[in-house]
């Protein structure tokens, strides 16, 4: 399916600026903003910057849509979803690249992670809908309890730039599935996939208004949204820092139920026991330098056994050096630009800060290919990174992975939980006890065995600690946009 000649011609098209989708419109935009790629650093289109007025409107389209969706028979609903995801596989090419000028990652992975993995989402929820049961609950034989489940309401639904199509299906399929209507604001360095995804929901026969997609700045158009008495529910990807305010809003205004899936600071373990190292090697690698870092589950703390250290190490710096960095549209390339100019400078400033804090760079730690005029990072290794070193306990969000040494499973432990985040985790190690007693002992949302990063939507996901609560992906997702509802009869 991928073909360099066929990237090369969607590449080339010009792109027209671009407004909200509300009320089953694309509108024309009172206001804009200018959308730069991180190839090369030229303008690429403007988007519509949304005011609070624009974010009214788009929730009282929502609201007015709500209680026909909501009633609409669950196969109906089905039926609309799985044409979206039938026109997004179709179109799958078209949006892997419009997202990747847009932010910036590699082809090969956008094309898989982005619209098939967001066709997939909406296929499995579409699927799910008619076969999901309401309960009758044990009572004693006077009383018929009927336990309902009912759609929440409006769902404003807040998502980052790192993949805009996949988050975005985790929340809005989900909820649409579940009758809830939606209001999406994507992050603004990531906005036009999303865009195009709302077309084709129309034209997969979504009625007006269930879908509505207002883009902007996160501190005006997000926090409108935020802050609006009539949405219920507020469906995050992004940054702590984000998720926090998040929650002051729901307190300041309705008391809207938050869900947050946050950043991580993920260790990846590795026992001298571990049967095949030159796997871990090349699959660690893979899992912190992969779309330049930008993963929220990336494994950008390896904590390695100290008697393996000098070898592990030379195989991964090894791997390292194998993953070209390069045009995120060539297909030549394993990785593609960092996504903006912005966050390249927070990258190269957590690097610069760790060797003054007293870590030694192994490879890569600065700015390359500058004469593109693109941000790309040269994929960097740390090691020496101790437990009250910056890079250990923050999230970089970038190709930078931190290098612990541990000689104990139990120091393992200690260090693997060391930070306020758990969102991911990965164990190598040949030991089948040892690999389910760092299951249990781990707090984090997902532990890989011998792997990092392998996930379907089949399975949650999501983090313990301040990596946020609330899940994405599978059935329990779909439980969270519904409130449940007791109907108690007396039946005497
Ligand atoms: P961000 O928090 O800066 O922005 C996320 C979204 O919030 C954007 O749409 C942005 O416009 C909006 N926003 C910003 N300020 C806002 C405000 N004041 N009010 C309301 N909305 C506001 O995050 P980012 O930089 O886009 O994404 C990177 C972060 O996302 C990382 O921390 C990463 O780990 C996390 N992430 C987590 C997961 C997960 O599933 N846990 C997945 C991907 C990314």
């Amino acid at each position: 399916m991928l073909n360099q000649d066929a990237i090369d011609t969607l590449a080339a098209k010009d792109l027209p600026g671009r407004g909200h989708l509300i009320n089953g419109r694309m509108e024309e935009p009172a206001a804009v903003l200018e959308v730069i790629s991180p190839i090369d650093g030229k303008r690429l289109t403007t988007i519509a910057a949304g005011s609070e007025e624009d974010v009214n409107r788009a929730v009282a389209a929502a609201r007015a849509a709500f209680p026909a969706w909501a009633r609409m028979a669950p196969a109906a609903r089905k039926k609309i979803l799985i044409k979206l995801a039938d026109l997004i596989e179709k179109h799958a090419l078209e949006l892997a690249v419009l997202g990747v000028r847009d932010n910036g990652t590699e082809i090969s992975m956008a094309l898989k992670a982005e619209p098939l993995s967001a066709a997939g989402t909406f296929r499995y929820y579409g699927e799910a809908i008619d076969k999901v049961y309401d309960e009758i609950a044990p009572t004693a034989p006077e009383v018929l309890a009927l336990v309902h489940r009912e759609p929440l309401g409006v769902v404003g639904a807040i998502v980052p730039w790192n993949f805009p199509l996949m988050i975005g299906a985790w929340k809005i399929a989900p909820a649409l599935a579940a009758g809830n209507t939606v209001v999406l604001k994507p992050a603004e360095i990531a906005s036009l996939s999303l865009l195009r995804l709302g077309e084709l929901a129309l034209e997969a026969g979504l009625p007006a208004g269930v879908l509505n997609i207002v883009t902007g700045k996160g501190s005006i158009t997000g926090k409108a949204l935020g802050l609006h008495m009539d949405v219920d529910a507020l469906a995050f990807t992004g940054s702590g820092g984000v998720g926090r305010m998040l929650m002051d809003y729901s307190a300041r205004s309705n008391l809207k139920r938050v869900f947050l899936e946050l950043g991580g600071k993920s260790p990846n373990i590795v026992f001298a026991d571990t049967a095949n190292l030159a796997k871990a090697a090349k699959v660690s690698a893979a899992g912190i330098f992969r779309n330049s870092g930008q993963v929220c589950v990336a494994g950008s703390r390896l904590l390695v056994e100290e008697s393996i250290m000098d070898t592990f190490l030379e195989q991964l710096a090894a791997e390292a050096g194998k993953l070209k960095v390069g045009n995120p549209l060539n297909l030549g390339s394993d990785i593609g630009a960092v996504s903006s100019e912005d966050q390249l400078a927070k990258d190269l400033a957590y690097v610069e800060k760790a060797v003054s804090e007293g870590g030694s760079v192994v490879t890569g730690g600065s700015r390359i290919l500058a004469e593109t005029g693109g941000s790309y990072m040269a994929p960097t290794i740390v090691t020496g990174v101790t437990p009250q070193m910056t890079l250990f306990r923050e999230e970089v969000f970038g190709p930078v992975l931190a290098v612990t040494p541990f000689r104990t499973e139990e120091e393992a432990v200690a260090l693997a939980n060391g930070t306020d985040f758990g969102l991911a985790s990965a164990v190598w190690t040949a030991n089948l006890g040892r690999a389910h007693r760092m299951i249990r002992a781990i707090h984090a949302g997902v532990v890989h065995v011998n792997t990092y990063g392998g996930s379907d939507i089949t399975v949650p996901l999501g983090g313990f600690k301040q990596s946020g609560f609330g899940r994405d992906k599978s059935l329990h997702a779909l439980h969270k946009y519904t409130d449940l509802k007791t109907a108690w009869i007396d039946l005497t």
